[in-house]
């Protein structure tokens, strides 16, 4: 196989074609944003154990510090963003709209802002153990949204066995363009990344899936893999949402993962790029995330762009540097398909923090009535996972939320919401779905802990 493969035919069964709107920022370069007057840095900006925090109020930190450790295997650390003073440690809004613990530090204005931690270290000579360590050390999540920590994506599975890396490089929500400047701007960074992975799993090989409407960063890729052989890059048809990780597998190496299953179900592992960008970057000399790449668009922005953010900048800062404009609406993380509106510019950037579109009320006031379901069968057509969300947004009118899952497959959902972007009578099937699934997980919590309560009074 050639180690590129431009426009192959394969393409991904539903889904839609939307418009992209990626034109806005796509040819802009990163550029870095500069340090808000106070970070606020949450101790659970991923998935899994919050991090615990390793320092004082008061105290003064430097650029890259580690400022809290990992609270457990599926957690990681945090590093301070700046070289500052921690001006106390406190709840701070979050995005889900609740409050949470994080470390406020105010920078030093007049600091250099040198990164003064860290070692070189050689990969080359490090057991994959060793790297899964390394790797969790550095902070690193899941930078494509959903901030799962990378370590332990890294750590094949007990009896199984992962023979391929699937690095995703799709970005196919519109407006996000983060992904794809990573990929023209750090492409040799991706490909060092996708080797430390393959390293770390045992895996023989890696293949890169980036969209047929980043033509620019396949080339980029092309040049960086240097006639390698075991790492291809394949230009897949641009279709939302082919970024979705069953959807690119299957498009790509025709593998499908089992419902509930895991990628290391098929012998696989899946990256997402600006992830592995990090990786790439930051393991060779031993450093922690400290920053990432933000999309800000959308109509209320005057500056869209691709910018370097530090984490822990709130929202409101970010927002004033990509001059808002005075009509906002409605200010969303990541994209408009699957990303979700904020009730607070005091919400501070993190890690799993793709992009930030700013609606304005034109955009915002289009369709607030739902009509009945008119069983046109759109939303069935257009589902990536074969489902029936019209089925399944009955019973959850009906709040039937079990049936939803022991008979319609409600957790295969991973919330595309091409149900609800065709859905002539706008219904909102996605919301709906998020609070079934909300409502079965809290049942199945109040059911675990009856029978543990049932389990001790036996004994
Ligand atoms: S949100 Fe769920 S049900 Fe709706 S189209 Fe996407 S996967 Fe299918
Ligand atoms: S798209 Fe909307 S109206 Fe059509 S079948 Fe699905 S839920 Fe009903």
């Amino acid at each position: 196989m050639a180690p590129t493969e431009i426009l192959t035919r394969k393409h991904l069964g539903h889904g839609l074609h939307i418009p992209e709107h990626k034109e806005e920022t796509n040819r802009l370069p990163i550029r870095r944003m500069p340090f808000a007057p106070l970070l606020v840095v949450p101790l659970s900006q991923h998935a899994g154990a919050p991090a615990i925090p390793i320092v004082r109020e008061g105290q003064e930190v430097g650029r890259g510090e580690p400022i809290a450790k990992a609270g457990g295997f599926v957690s990681v650390p945090m590093h301070s963003p700046v070289t500052g003073r921690i001006t106390k440690i406190a709840l701070a809004p979050s995005a889900r709209g609740d409050l949470s613990l994080a470390i406020y530090i105010a920078p030093y204005q007049s600091a250099s802002q040198e990164i003064l931690y860290g070692a070189p270290q050689d990969i080359e000579r490090m057991t994959p153990a060793e790297i899964v360590q390394a790797v969790q050390d550095t902070g690193v999540v899941g930078l494509g949204g959903a901030a799962f920590p990378t370590h332990v994506k890294l750590k094949v599975p007990e009896g199984k066995q992962v023979d391929t890396v699937v690095v995703n490089g799709c970005e196919c929500e519109p407006y996000l363009t983060t992904d794809h400047r990573v990929m023209v701007e750090q492409p040799g960074e991706v490909v060092h990344g996708a080797r430390v992975a393959m390293r770390a799993l045992g895996a023989a090989k890696a293949v890169i899936g980036v969209e047929d409407n980043k033509l620019d960063a396949v080339g980029a890729l092309w040049n960086a893999i240097a006639g390698a052989t075991d790492i291809s890059v394949q230009a897949v048809p641009a279709k939302y949402p082919q970024g979705a990780e069953k959807m690119l597998v299957k498009v790509l190496l025709g593998r499908e993962i089992p419902s509930r299953g895991l990628p290391a179900d098929v012998g696989l592992a899946v990256f997402n790029v600006a992830t592995l960008a990090q990786i790439g970057e930051l393991l060779p000399r031993h450093q922690g995330l400290i920053e990432r790449v933000v999309t800000i668009t959308g109509p209320g922005v005057r500056k869209p762009g691709n910018y370097l953010v530090a984490l822990g900048t709130p929202l409101r800062w970010a927002l004033a540097q990509a001059e808002c404009t005075e009509h906002i609406s409605s200010v969303i993380l990541g994209g408009p398909m699957m990303g979700a509106s904020v009730g607070s510019l005091d919400v501070p950037i993190t890690k799993g923090v793709t992009g930030i579109l700013v609606l304005t009320n034109k955009e915002v006031n289009g369709h607030s009535r739902i009509y009945p379901c008119i069983h046109c069968a759109a939303c069935v057509d257009a589902c990536p996972m074969l489902l029936n969300p019209s089925r399944l947004g009955m019973l959850a009118r009906k709040e039937r939320y079990e049936e939803m899952e022991t008979d319609y497959h409600l957790m295969d959902c991973f919330e595309c919401a091409c149900c609800s972007y065709v859905c002539p009578s706008h219904i909102p099937l996605v919301q709906y779905f998020r609070i079934a699934k909300q409502m079965n997980r809290e049942n199945q919590a109040r059911e675990r802990q009856a029978q543990g309560t049932r389990e001790k009074a036996k004994a």
